[in-house]
């Protein structure tokens, strides 16, 4: 294992109390998403290392470029400890760079190395100023070189790669998604486990109404998500009998309502089942009928589990740049239809009134509906994401 990675923490650094909670979260994430490979982990409070084969080191990156608590990567180039060796891999680094200034740093934890940090910092200075065109900054450098000399070696790097920031996924405890296969629920699905929210995901498919096809690709999208999290299931709910007897006995107006209420009903339940402790999904306000505010209080009162929206106040230009930026979009715009879309109203209700659907409700046995699409719940565990879904 010839290449060493070193990862700043992201913003968990901030929170005291909880940074052994969450860093020692953080290496298991770590662990599993690079279970694969062969590699060799340390940590201290501020930095973890990453020992790993060189040959590996592209992919890892990639992985790692993903995972939620990292703040950055650095790649440390290990070189046996001589003036020569360490020279040659700092020219080598700089090559095809466009830096016009540089400043090296030097720490010397193998005190037996001869030389002090600041005499050889001005001679690797004098180094590369002899062999390239740069000039030395030293308050403002366009590259910083750090050269860390240790017992096992000398590891020389530069500047670091960025980390996706946030709180390591799974130190909120876990939140269901309501998993279409639209733009927005993805983009919720992505933000909520940037702050730390393992998911679950529950999509209601109705065949024959809805295709394989539409499913197949909910399951892309949660496998695109599970490039962040590595560990996301996908909960399908039989919602065809349920549906239908919504059709059949609520008027018109009042038939996509009455669906958004038996879907947070289903969610609790599910919720509870699998120990989700909140439910997401991509509503955002005024996008339509059912995301007005008079729609929200109608359909968001069968519940008293807290429903996080994480794009409720974006626009959907907004929405759509985060979904190109994780790669959902693409898959997103596929032309299959949700069992939202299918008989769609011409007028769904914007104002909807809580007596009336009360009153609607009524009209049907809904209960015993609900609890056959639990019943019948078919659970399905993410494979491991393919290294070609990171790119
Ligand atoms: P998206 O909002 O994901 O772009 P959409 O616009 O087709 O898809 P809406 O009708 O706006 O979906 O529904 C709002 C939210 O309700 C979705 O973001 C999603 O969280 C949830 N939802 C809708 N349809 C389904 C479904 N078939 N299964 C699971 N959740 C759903
Ligand atoms: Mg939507």
């Amino acid at each position: 294992m010839d290449q060493i990675l070193m990862i700043k923490y992201g913003e968990l650094t901030t929170k005291k109390a909880n940074r052994n909670t969450f860093i020692t979260l953080l290496t298991n994430n770590i662990k599993n998403i690079l279970k694969d490979y062969e590699i060799q982990i340390h940590k201290d409070r501020v930095r973890m290392y990453i020992k790993c084969s060189q040959k590996d080191t592209e992919q890892i990156v990639l992985k790692l470029q993903k995972v939620f608590g990292i703040h950055g990567i650095v790649i440390c180039h290990k070189v046996n400890t001589n003036i020569e060796d360490i020279g040659f891999k700092i020219l080598e680094l700089l090559e095809h760079q466009s830096y016009q200034t540089f400043k090296i740093e030097t720490k010397r934890a193998d005190k037996t190395f001869p030389i002090p940090s600041m005499e050889f910092n001005q001679k690797m200075g004098g180094f590369v100023l002899k062999n390239t065109n740069l000039k030395v900054d030293v308050h403002n450098p366009d590259v910083h070189i750090h050269i860390e000399i240790r017992e096992e070696g000398t590891f020389v790097y530069t500047n670091e790669l960025k980390g996706n920031g946030g709180y390591p996924v799974g130190v909120q405890g876990k939140g269901l998604l309501m998993l279409s296969g639209g733009i927005d629920s993805p983009v919720a699905g992505y933000l909520s486990l940037k702050r730390g929210v393992d998911l679950e995901c529950l999509y209601f498919e109705s065949p024959p109404h809805t295709s394989l096809e539409a499913k197949n690709k909910v399951i892309q999208l949660a496998s695109i998500i599970n490039t962040y999290s590595g560990n996301i299931k996908v909960n399908v709910i039989p919602f065809t009998k349920l549906q239908e007897a919504i059709y059949k006995n609520v008027p018109d107006s009042y038939i996509i309502t009455i669906m958004r209420r038996m879907m947070y009903r289903i969610a609790e339940r599910v919720c509870k089942k699998h120990k989700c402790k909140v439910i997401i999904n991509g509503e955002s306000v005024g996008q339509v009928a059912s995301q007005t505010l008079d729609s929200m209080v109608v359909i968001n009162s069968v519940t008293n589990l807290p429903v996080i929206r994480p794009v409720a106040c974006m626009d959907k230009l907004e929405i759509i740049d985060i979904a190109k930026k994780i790669n959902t979009y693409e898959t997103s715009i596929l032309p299959y239809e949700d069992c939202c879309t299918i008989f769609l109203p011409k007028h769904p209700v914007i104002y909807p009134d809580m007596d009336k659907a009360l009153l609607y409700e009524s009209y049907f046995d809904y209960e015993s509906l609900i609890e056959e699409c639990v019943e019948n719940m078919e659970t399905i565990t993410m494979l491991e994401p393919k290294i070609s879904e990171y790119l």
